[in-house]
This record gives C-alpha cells, sequence and structure tokens, in this order.
C-alpha cells in the first residue's frame, strides 16, 4: 500500500517534471546555494519542440490536451491559472451538461470518463437520465466536485504525457514553415515553442487574436458570476418586507448595485449564494480586465455581507463559508470561423456535413433579471462543424469551447460544459491527424477524424439518429 503511495507520487513529479528528473535532496540543497549566489536560473529562457501545443487547461483545453496525447502527439498544456478545468473548477461552476438529449446520450468520450469519475470517487450520483426534464434542464447536469475534477484532469494529463505549465500564457506568435513559433512567459520562464498545431481554449479566443486572427465581440455581454456560498443565517425569520426597504436604501446611498442580484435581494438568501451573483462587464480576457472583474465582485460582495449582517434581522449571523478565486465569465469574445453557426443552425438541428460532435441546450442569454432559457423543440439535436472550430484563413489553428465561431444567440447554448468537452475532443483529434499528415486540419479526411474520435469513445453525429 505504502510503496504504491510513493510509486504514484514518483510517477507524478517525473512527468510534471516533464519537465525536468527529480533532483536529488543534496542537488537541491547546492542548487539553492548557487541561486542564492546568482538569480540567473530565476530567469529560464528554453526552448521547446511540441505536434501539439494547447492554450488554456480548462473545460475544453483538458481534454484536448488529453485526447491529442492520448493518441500519441507531443503535447504541451499551457494555463495561466494554478490547476485545471477553468470555469468548472476555478470558477466554480461544477454542473457540466448536457450530456443527454431526447432520452439518449449525445456526449460521451474524454469528457464523460472524467466527469463519472469524478462523481465514483466523491460517492456522488449520476441524474437519472431516463427521466425527461422538461422545462427543468438542470436536472441532467451532473453535480460534481470540482477539486476532484480538478485533481482527476491533472493525473490524467500526466498520465497521457501532458507536459503541464501552469502560471504561463503565450506573449507572441508567429506561423512560419508550416510551424508556429509561440512564446510564452511565465514566473521566472521565458519559453518559445515551435510546434505543428495549435489549439485555442482560452475561452477568450486570446490565442487566435495574438496570432492575428479576427475575435468578434458584442457591445453588451452577459454578466459573469462570483461564485460563493453564505449561511449561517435564519430565513425563516427574515421579514421580507422589511429586508427589501433596507435594500433598496442600501442601493439609494451607492452601498449595493441593484442589478447584482437580478434585482431582487431575496434571490440571495434562496439560493445562498448560488450563481445569483451577476456582475456587468465580466470580463477574463486580459490580466488587466480580469483584475478589474474581480474585484469588482469581490468588493460588492464584501459589501453584501456587512448589509446582511448589520441591517437586516435574522442575518446578523450570515457567514461566507466559501468563495471561488476567481469571477466566471459568461461572454467574452468568439472567433470568426471559416463557419459561424447561427441560432437558427442550431435550433433546427442542422446536420452539418462536417460534425464533429452533438451540444445541447437552451438558448440562454443571462442578462440583469437573470435568464429565461428557451428550449429546443423536441428531438432537436444540434451539431458542430469542424469549420466552426478553425478560424477563419488560418492554418494548423483550432479553437474549442465558449470561443467557438457562432453568432451571440448559438454561443449562448454551445458555451456549455458538456459541448465544450466534446468541441474540445474534436479539435484535439483534428490536430493530431493534422500532425501526422503534415497538414492543416480541415484538409484531414473527415472520417479519420470520426474514426479516431470514436475509438476514443466520442459519439458522433449522424444522420437519422
Ligand atoms: C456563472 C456561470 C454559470 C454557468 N452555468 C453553466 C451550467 O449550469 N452548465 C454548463 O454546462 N455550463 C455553464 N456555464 C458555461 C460554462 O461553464 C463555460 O462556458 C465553459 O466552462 C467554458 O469552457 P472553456 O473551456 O471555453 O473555458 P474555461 O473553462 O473558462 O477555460 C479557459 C481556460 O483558459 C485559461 N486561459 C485563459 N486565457 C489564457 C491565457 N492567455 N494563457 C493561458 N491560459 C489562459 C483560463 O485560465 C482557463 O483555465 C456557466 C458559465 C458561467 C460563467
Amino acid at each position: 500500500m505504502k510503496d504504491s503511495h510513493i510509486g504514484r507520487r514518483q510517477f507524478v513529479r517525473y512527468s510534471a517534471a516533464g519537465i525536468a528528473a527529480v533532483a536529488s535532496a543534496k542537488a537541491l540543497a547546492e542548487e539553492s546555494i548557487a541561486s542564492a549566489q546568482s538569480s540567473k536560473h530565476l530567469h529560464n529562457k528554453e526552448t521547446k519542440e511540441a505536434d501539439v501545443l494547447v492554450v488554456g487547461g480548462g473545460t475544453a483545453g483538458v481534454i484536448a490536451a488529453l485526447q491529442a496525447a492520448r493518441a500519441g502527439c507531443r503535447t504541451i498544456l499551457v494555463e495561466n491559472g494554478s490547476m485545471l478545468g477553468g470555469t468548472m473548477t476555478v470558477g466554480g461552476v461544477a454542473f457540466p451538461g448536457l450530456f443527454h438529449a431526447w432520452g439518449r446520450q449525445i456526449i460521451a468520450g474524454i469528457g464523460w470518463e472524467l466527469v463519472t469519475e469524478t462523481v465514483k470517487l466523491d460517492d456522488g450520483r449520476l441524474p437519472d437520465f431516463s427521466i425527461p426534464t422538461g422545462r427543468s434542464h438542470p436536472r441532467h447536469q451532473v453535480r460534481i466536485n470540482p477539486n476532484i475534477y480538478a485533481l482527476l484532469a491533472e493525473e490524467k494529463c500526466l498520465q497521457a504525457g501532458v507536459e503541464l505549465r501552469y502560471y504561463e500564457t503565450p506573449v507572441k506568435a508567429e506561423f512560419t514553415d508550416g510551424r508556429w513559433n509561440i512564446e510564452v512567459v511565465g514566473k521566472g520562464t521565458r519559453m518559445t515553442t515551435r510546434c505543428k498545431q495549435l489549439i485555442d481554449c482560452t475561452g477568450n479566443g486570446y490565442m487566435t487574436a495574438l496570432a492575428g486572427y479576427p475575435v468578434l465581440r458584442e457591445n453588451e455581454t452577459q454578466p459573469g458570476s462570483l461564485m460563493f456560498k453564505i449561511g449561517e443565517y435564519y430565513s425563516r425569520s427574515v421579514d421580507q418586507k422589511l429586508l427589501r426597504e433596507k435594500y433598496e436604501e442600501a442601493v439609494k446611498d451607492g452601498r449595493l448595485v441593484r442589478k447584482e442580484f437580478r434585482n431582487k435581494i431575496e434571490g440571495l438568501l434562496k439560493k445562498a449564494g448560488n450563481n445569483i451573483h451577476h456582475i456587468s462587464n465580466a470580463d477574463s480576457t486580459t490580466s488587466a480586465a480580469h483584475t478589474a472583474t474581480n474585484i469588482e465582485s469581490r468588493t460588492t460582495l464584501l459589501e453584501t455581507l456587512r448589509f446582511l449582517r448589520e441591517e437586516v434581522p435574522g442575518c446578523e449571523k450570515t457567514k461566507l463559508l466559501s468563495m471561488q478565486p476567481e469571477t466566471a465569465v459568461r461572454e467574452t469574445y468568439r472567433v470568426e470561423g471559416e463557419y459561424e453557426i447561427t441560432e437558427s443552425d442550431y435550433t433546427s438541428g442542422k446536420l452539418f456535413d462536417d460534425a464533429v460532435c452533438y451540444s445541447f441546450y437552451p438558448i440562454d442569454v443571462h442578462d440583469e433579471h437573470g435568464v429565461r432559457p428557451e428550449h429546443l423543440s423536441e428531438g432537436t439535436f444540434p451539431t458542430v462543424p469542424l469549420r466552426a472550430l478553425v478560424p477563419k484563413n488560418s492554418k494548423n489553428l483550432l479553437v474549442a469551447g465558449r470561443c467557438v465561431s457562432s453568432d451571440r444567440r448559438a454561443n449562448s447554448a454551445l458555451r456549455v460544459q458538456a459541448s465544450c468537452m466534446a468541441m474540445g475532443q474534436a479539435a484535439g483529434a483534428a490536430a493530431v491527424l493534422a500532425v501526422a499528415r503534415n497538414t492543416t486540419p480541415l484538409d484531414v479526411p473527415l472520417n479519420e477524424i470520426r474514426t479516431l474520435l470514436a475509438k476514443h469513445n466520442a459519439i458522433l453525429p449522424e444522420a437519422n439518429s
């Protein structure tokens, strides 16, 4: 038992170093003495060769990297945060959906493997997918423990040979002689990666924009949400009329902002913080925008906590039980791709000739009042064409996740987690085959991509299915 633990830890250390051999204690000691004498190694310059570079280790990126590495590609995953999972884990949106539509499973593969193993390791339960949800589609979303998801995602990446690069971000991208040269910086490191295929899974189309391809953004974007949990107040003893009056006063004084709780303070107590906070113009694209978004959402949470404790009878002992480290962001930039999925493609369940996965969710555009999901008609199975994962006029570049090329309303449905995972796997498979053929993903025969995806347990869109 003990040995196997040691074995696993050693494995993880060796792989993470993929990176570098584990130094002996003596060597480490010597190194730290050397570092006291010279600061040179605090600013490492590295050059790396890879087949596939995935940028963004979130919902889509983890799956893209796993698919690429499991199919034999040397894969690097660059993530500017400290762990995997993105909005699912760091953002705390830990209820992925939808893997099922109209009585059958439509998304499986690597994402489903991770989700079901997460549920198992947490003694959780999968929803009963045989019971139709009607208009309550969240009933088919899978409640997961985000920390376990992050741990398993990391373990699986290391086992597959993915080189993980946390705390790093690309700052320059050039495509020459059929290869990408990507300059990546992080704490004390500057890496140039020469790779054959690049996959943008940043959620924001950051890599696509950096490489010089167009991205799109609406004048008004959906609000983001800081996920937190409050407790130890007594809802039943709270006088709702008084709560509203106090709230109106606080809004008038400028201490609280009306739309941040969807214009209704009662919802905050009812939901205890769960997915209720709405921050307008939330943006995670750049460090500056993300910093401003986080500061705003944390400031308003602190004000709200003080308001409840100091002004609302029954809430004097309210506690902030948990808070995610980052505001979860719903909408920023979308990539302008070789094809833009329209709302009508989505709601009619268009089966594209180059469909690589399904997606399933209501049209789901949030505003300051919350959201009124617009459900699909019975039997509708939207699909995602490979062309929507390819930035227009680009070569050897794919995107996956919420920045998929689509109009705003189609995107409000495509952005959900199961769909992002399916897109991630499809992008990973297309990249692998493009590497093998030394070409660009759109020149890979579609049947080869579909065959590889099926081999890795993905579900492929079919006519009359
Ligand atoms: C509040 C909220 C509620 C939601 N509710 C649901 C729901 O109920 N069910 C559902 O299925 N979906 C829901 N969604 C949608 C869904 O969670 C996201 O759209 C989806 O997770 C996005 O996945 P992604 O892979 O595109 O991006 P992310 O999961 O956000 O991953 C992007 C990753 O890229 C990294 N990154 C970004 N920029 C860089 C850079 N420059 N360099 C390096 N790394 C970078 C980020 O750190 C992150 O890890 C919700 C979203 C929000 C915000």
